[in-house]
């Protein structure tokens, strides 16, 4: 039942980590925002379903969004981080070649990061890798001293925080539908998700930040050319818990494979290990069809990729944890796709930002997006 049409100045679809962000990164420069979840409390959706890793920077493609926006967004999550008390340790993680084999790949990966500018990674000959983790195997292994773990929780309340601060809001339980190109800006339905009741909202800027389902709602934007938004494929990862404490200290990653980073070791904050994320691409699904379930057989093809880098693992130690969806834009086969953050500039809409594919380094290049969509957004005349 349509009601009314009430005007603000800007609206945020999704309050994950990212929308978070950007919401704040525009009510800290005046703008009023609105977020509107459909979900019932913040960061339901990817955002708690993750590795909750700091990334150094390390493996993305140079001159991309991924690779930029991961080394300055890493450097802003430290500091924010410190000055708003989020829980965090900079852990550093080991990169591993467990074969002579894989030996250019890891050389590969080292020159890539210094193409990013990530400077401070060090070599490591098997026995100085094995003298800072001694139940580790490998031939030889870069570390990472500036990649760290994070309480994501904690680093989304922080910023729903400045957001409330700087005057802005979240609505729960409340979906954005048919936005609509109109001369005077965009309008937006709000659907309240228990009555079904919904509001028209005028706003001058609107920002899809869904996730999982931006290009879903992205295709429902009248006025907005189809071509402009991509399709959206979708890659789940299981992970696994350690049944007892992991004798590691720093998180220890595989060379990357299939769409992910490899069936890596993290730590959380408490400690305990887990491993994963695996890559499992999913078809004929969306997003209110998707299953976190995590398969127990998935685990079977854990031990022995794991027992490569950790001999040590014992037979069932491995139990089911959870499961998160890679929001992906490019399919199994392609080379993996860039962030897209996409502007008037690029698809001509005023007020329109869309955000694609943000999919791992997301979390930790979150402060950097809101900066990105700031300044996307700043190249209006006008805005
Ligand atoms: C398995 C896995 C491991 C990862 N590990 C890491 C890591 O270690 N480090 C790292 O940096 N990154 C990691 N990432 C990436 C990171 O988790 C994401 O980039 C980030 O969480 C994306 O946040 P988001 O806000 O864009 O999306 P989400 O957290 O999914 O938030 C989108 C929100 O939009 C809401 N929504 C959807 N449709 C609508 C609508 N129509 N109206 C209103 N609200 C709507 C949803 O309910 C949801 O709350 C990982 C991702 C995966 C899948």
């Amino acid at each position: 039942m349509e009601q009314t049409l009430d005007q603000v100045d800007v609206v945020v679809a999704g309050a994950g980590v990212v929308g978070l962000a950007v919401a704040r990164a525009l009510a800290q420069s005046g703008r009023e925002v609105l977020v509107l979840e459909a979900a019932g409390a913040i960061g339901t959706g990817t955002s708690s379903r993750n590795s909750e890793v700091i990334h150094a920077g390390l493996y993305y493609p140079t001159g991309s969004l991924k690779a930029r926006l991961c080394v300055q967004g890493r450097d802003m999550l430290y500091g924010y981080c410190a000055e708003r008390g989020v829980n965090h340790r900079r852990c550093g993680k080991l990169l591993v070649a467990t074969s002579e084999a894989q030996m250019p790949k890891l050389h590969a990966i080292a020159a890539q990061a210094a193409a990013n500018g990530v400077h401070d990674l060090q070599w490591l000959s098997r026995d100085q890798a094995r003298a800072l983790e001694p139940a580790l195997e490998c031939v030889a292994a870069l570390l990472s001293p500036s990649t760290g773990i994070i309480d994501s929780h904690g680093l989304m309340l922080a910023l729903q925080g400045d957001l409330e601060n700087a005057g802005g809001q979240v609505v729960f339980n409340t979906a954005v539908a048919h936005p609509v190109v109109v001369p005077q800006g965009i309008e937006v339905e709000a659907v309240d998700r228990a009555s079904q009741s919904s509001t028209r909202l005028l706003v001058r800027t609107f920002v899809n930040a869904a996730g999982l389902s931006a290009p879903a709602l992205a295709r429902q934007i009248e006025g907005l050319d189809s071509r402009h938004v991509p399709t959206a494929h979708y890659a789940k990862g299981s992970y696994f818990s350690l049944a007892g404490r992991a004798p590691f200290s720093r998180l220890i990653y595989p060379m990357p494979e299939g769409g992910g980073l490899g069936v890596h070791l993290t730590l959380d904050l408490g400690g305990q290990a887990r491993f994963g994320p695996d890559a499992e691409w999913l078809t004929g699904v969306s997003t209110d069809t998707l299953d976190y379930t995590v398969n127990p057989a998935r685990g079977d093809a854990f031990y022995a990729e794991v027992r490569r880098y950790w001999p040590g693992l014992r037979d069932g130690a491995l139990l089911p944890a959870y499961s998160g969806v890679r929001p992906k834009i490019s399919g199994r086969d392609e080379p993996a796709a860039d962030f897209v953050i996409q502007g008037p500039a690029d698809h001509g809409v005023s007020g329109l930002v869309n955000l694609f594919g943000i999919e791992s380094p997301g979390l930790t290049s979150c402060l950097a997006i809101g900066e990105q969509v700031r300044h996307v957004l700043a190249l209006e005349v006008g805005k």
